[in-house]
């Protein structure tokens, strides 16, 4: 393709990700300009950019989810009256271990998964709802616009490269291309959600995340069923543990009483898992077989289906997330406490400081590396430090199965709180995965055999699954899915893991199909739900996930 001659824009804050981070950073930011202003300050007029890849604010936004209402209560104390879609409190909680045909519950409930105070809420009406208050004040913000590459100056971000839009599956212009713009900005701020693409490519350049532990990930499969009026007890809450899930894999399920008629059920698996036929949307829909919850869905439909990784990583895997010209707020930078399987406060919150350290720049005229130190300052000051440390080895009690937790609670009790002072070592989630025959020995079994019929209620495939999250692609541009040596799957991946990629993708992007003697990768990149599992969980690494053109994706509806 011949060169692109691109537009250039100057702003003063570009935000890239319109979630619940970057919202709140640029409702909080234009509040203390408007209160500068107001008190006759010296900041001239500020420039604020938000870009959002999904077609609109909120959709490719879903989360479980139990929200803690703290953060926003501080950045919009009177949420209620504005008619914020937070309106289920927590009215019960109960947290059942599932064996394969019975239940026990489980007499302790752990406080951090006692919800008390907290509402059940759709994340992805709560974003809609956000960017709705941010438009409200003035920002604009540009929905199926992707941050499609950063741009630098050295070591320093100066910007983002957006999306070019109508380029064919060849790479060439189609007769409606628009090239892409640079959007150059004195601050940029990565709220791209987990595993960002351009956060992966900065964290990968500027080594961020040396010293830290390698982050580590879940992948949650969420459906929302609906049922005739009044069969529900709006605000309940039920954790499961066990059944589907075997005792090296860490994960749970959850079901949440979002209102009379609709819940949310999901299950949460973990990525470092063993066994390479793991399938998180096969598991999810062995769980909904369970007689406890096919007799609680028994009445209701399926009506939305979503997925998305989950960093669960916790203190010890949070690169440093300031530097020459750039923030990285919300699950981008992983600001989730795994303990409560909770990050939308931390997210909040997280945006909120951002902008108190980009207004303290804006002042100065300074965008440096020391002057953004105040983020990391104010984040370690704050509720995020005070969740993430108290939790700090959570995940590693995880690292070797469920049943590794009794051993590290017996070492502390036995060492006391110096026992896990240190960082604890893990690997990249991906290195757990075992090889067939080192999992199955010589006789591997046929992966379908885990798999339950779909039967047109409980089980689905998965692509009847796609079709209620409502994914669309433009389907003549370059796949968003890159595969550097597809060589490997149709070789050595065959044998040796059986081509995972076919088993950890919840929406069937990745088939193997018969190719003369062999087998060759197709990849239906139209179904993604931009989910990031393949980014992280395939075992040799090779799987880059990029923007596809902006606009594409899910259209999350109440998720
Ligand atoms: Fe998720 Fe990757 Fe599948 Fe897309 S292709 S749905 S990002 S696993």
């Amino acid at each position: 393709m011949t060169e692109i001659t691109r537009e250039e824009m100057d702003v003063d804050v570009l935000l890239v990700g319109a979630g619940p981070a970057n919202l709140a950073c640029a409702y909080r930011l234009l509040e203390l300009i408007e209160q500068d202003k107001a008190s006759g300050g010296s900041l001239g007029e500020t420039v604020i950019m938000v870009i959002e890849k999904g077609a609109h604010v909120g959709a490719h936004s879903i989360s479980g989810a139990v929200l803690d209402p703290v953060s926003l209560k501080e950045l919009i104390p009177n949420f209620s009256e504005l008619g914020a879609p937070v309106k289920t409190p927590v009215s019960s909680e109960t947290m059942l271990y599932l064996t394969h045909g019975g239940k026990f519950k489980v007499p302790w409930v752990p406080s951090s998964m006692r919800h008390h105070g907290c509402y059940i809420i759709s994340l992805n009406e709560l974003t809609s709802w956000l960017g709705a208050q941010l438009e409200a004040k003035g920002c604009e913000i540009f929905a199926g616009t992707a941050g499609a590459k950063l741009l630098f100056e050295d070591d320093k971000v100066v910007g983002v490269q957006t999306d070019d839009k109508g380029i064919n599956k060849e790479g060439e212009p189609k007769a409606a291309f628009e090239p892409g713009m640079n959007l150059r900005a004195k601050v940029t701020v990565l709220g791209e959600g987990v595993r960002g693409s351009l956060t992966k490519t900065l964290i990968s350049k500027l080594k961020l995340d040396d010293n830290r532990n390698p982050q580590t990930y879940t992948t949650g499969v969420k459906e929302l069923w609906e049922f005739p009026a009044g069969t529900l007890t709006p605000g309940a809450v039920y954790h499961t543990m066990g059944f589907p899930l075997d005792r090296q894999t860490f994960g749970g399920g959850f079901i949440y009483n979002l209102s009379d008629t609709v819940i949310a059920i999901g299950l949460v698996v973990g990525l470092n898992y063993r066994n390479p036929f793991t399938e998180p949307q096969a598991l999810f829909s062995q769980m909904k077989t369970h007689p406890f919850i096919a007799k609680l869905l028994e009445k209701g439909k399926m009506i939305r289906y979503g997925a998305k990784a989950i960093p669960e990583g916790g203190y010890w895997s949070v690169p440093k997330n300031y530097g020459d010209g750039f923030l990285i707020t919300g699950d981008a930078t992983a600001f989730l406490n795994p303990a409560r399987l909770k990050g939308v406060h931390l997210a909040i919150k997280s945006g909120m400081l951002a902008a108190e350290t980009i207004f303290a720049a804006l002042k100065k005229g300074d965008f440096s590396d020391a002057a953004l130190l105040l983020y990391d300052q104010k984040w370690r000051s704050s509720l995020i430090y005070q969740e993430l440390y108290g939790q700090r080895n959570f995940h590693h009690m995880f690292e070797h199965g469920v049943w590794s937790a009794p051993g590290f609670v017996v070492r502390r009790l036995l060492q006391g709180p110096g026992a896990f002072r240190k960082r604890p070592p893990i690997i990249e989630d991906h290195l757990n995965m075992r090889k067939l025959t080192d999992y199955f020995g010589s006789s591997v079994p046929k992966p379908e055999q885990w798999r339950p019929k779909p039967d047109g209620k409980l089980v689905m495939n998965k692509l009847d699954a796609v079709y209620f999250s409502g994914t669309h692609h433009e389907e003549d541009q370059p796949s968003h899915l890159l595969v550097k040596d597809t060589g490997i799957c149709a070789t050595k991946c065959v044998s040796e893991y059986g081509n995972p990629c076919q088993f950890f993708c919840p929406a069937q992007v990745y088939e193997m199909e018969d190719e003369g003697a062999g087998r060759k990768l197709k990849i239906n990149a139209s179904n993604c739900v931009h989910c990031k599992t393949c980014d992280i969980a395939d075992p040799y690494g090779i799987i880059t996930w990029v923007t596809p053109e902006g606009g594409g994706g899910p259209k999350y509806d109440g998720l």
